[in-house]
């Protein structure tokens, strides 16, 4: 059964008979339109639609894998649009991603409730096609030239700003759609801050700089981290990025179908405590990657995700100093029926610049 039969039986069993897709990711994935904030996807028993409105009439025609159908909105809003098409079927909303307002306006309109739906696309959505895998491993392989790139390029007195900027020229010029976040460059104390942001501070000789960057192909998203040294650092901090990298190697290790996301998250923090550093690695191991930057599964001690072939999954482990800085090493990977892939193919041996 494909994916749009199946989902039909899902929205059925959830007590409805058509469904709404609003979410940007779930609607690109749907119907692979990339302009997905502007669209919206109706799934009836019988039929399936992109609708969007007549500023991307020439676009969706070339991108979109369902039937398009394009509101004129001078004479009717999407709601309406969409209640004709639907032709009374009880419709279903995504829970999560339909603001309260819409849901009124919806409400008012259809003389009653939506039904509201948890995540229906999420099952389909976490396990990757081997055509989604390719896009990962293109979008890996553009994020790893341009961390080579990026070493020629990094030297005392330049900027994180402008790092960042050389980085992300460097992944659009060489073949991704845009950057997949905004990248982080942490040199020195703001290493601490696991989500520090290039900022106007200039590198400096004797410190460490977290960059952690991704870019984008085809709508898929790659996600790197490498901590190197500018010149030589306190031995404090090299002995921490030995016990960050054990950590990570022995976490990539333990991927495979069946395993635990929180009990490989453990095991980095297990390792890591060895050390006493655990109560510095002050987020979760990894997440799940694809359309959207952080999906499931989660590698961490909230919840307990199984993994299973086909999943893409980051791990990432890092040990935050305050004052004195920080080391995270991440790596992107695919569950495969052996174990995994490893896409990220940069080196992350100790490396002083
Ligand atoms: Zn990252
Ligand atoms: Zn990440």
């Amino acid at each position: 059964m494909n994916v749009l039969d199946s989902l039909r039986t899902d929205v059925v069993e959830a007590g409805a008979e058509a469904l709404l897709v609003t979410s940007p990711a779930n609607v690109r994935y749907l119907s692979g339109f990339t302009s997905p904030e502007d669209g919206r996807v109706l799934l009836t028993q019988d039929a399936a639609w992109l609708l969007t409105d007549g500023r991307y009439t020439v676009q969706a025609a070339e991108e979109s894998k369902l039937e398009v159908d394009i509101t004129n909105t001078y004479q009717k809003t999407w709601q309406e649009r969409l209640i004709e098409l639907s032709n009374g079927a009880r419709l279903a909303i995504e829970a999560d991603h339909l603001s309260v307002a819409s849901f009124r306006q919806l409400e008012e309109k259809l003389g009653y409730s939506p039904v509201a739906t948890d995540r229906l696309l999420q099952p389909y959505r976490l396990i990757k096609s081997s055509a989604e895998v390719e896009l990962l491993r293109e979008a890996a392989e553009i994020t790893d030239r341009a961390f080579e790139h990026i070493l020629g390029f990094v030297r005392p007195g330049i900027t994180e700003i402008e790092v960042a900027l050389e980085l992300e020229r460097f992944m659009v010029t060489t073949g991704a759609d845009a950057k997949a976040f905004g990248i982080i460059v942490a040199s020195g104390p703001r290493g601490a801050m696991p989500h520090g942001l290039a900022s106007q501070r200039p590198l400096a000789l004797g410190e460490f700089i977290t960059l952690d960057f991704g870019a984008v192909v085809g709508g898929y998203h790659a996600d790197m981290t490498r901590t190197v040294a500018l010149g030589e650092v306190s031995s404090e901090l090299m002995a921490v990025y030995d016990a960050v990298l054990e950590a990570q190697e022995a976490a990539l290790a333990a991927l495979g179908p069946g395993e635990s996301g929180r009990a490989i998250d453990q095991l980095a923090r297990d390792i890591l405590d060895r050390y006493q550093l655990a109560s510095y690695f002050s987020h979760s191991l990894g997440h799940g990657v694809g359309l959207e930057i952080h999906e499931r599964p989660s590698l961490s001690q909230r919840v307990d995700d199984r993994l299973e072939t086909g999943m893409s999954v980051t791990i990432e482990p890092g040990v935050y100093l305050p004052g004195k800085g920080g080391v995270r090493i991440e790596d992107l990977a695919v569950i495969t029926e052996s174990g995994y892939e490893r896409l990220s193919s940069s080196p992350k041996g100790y490396l002083q610049i």
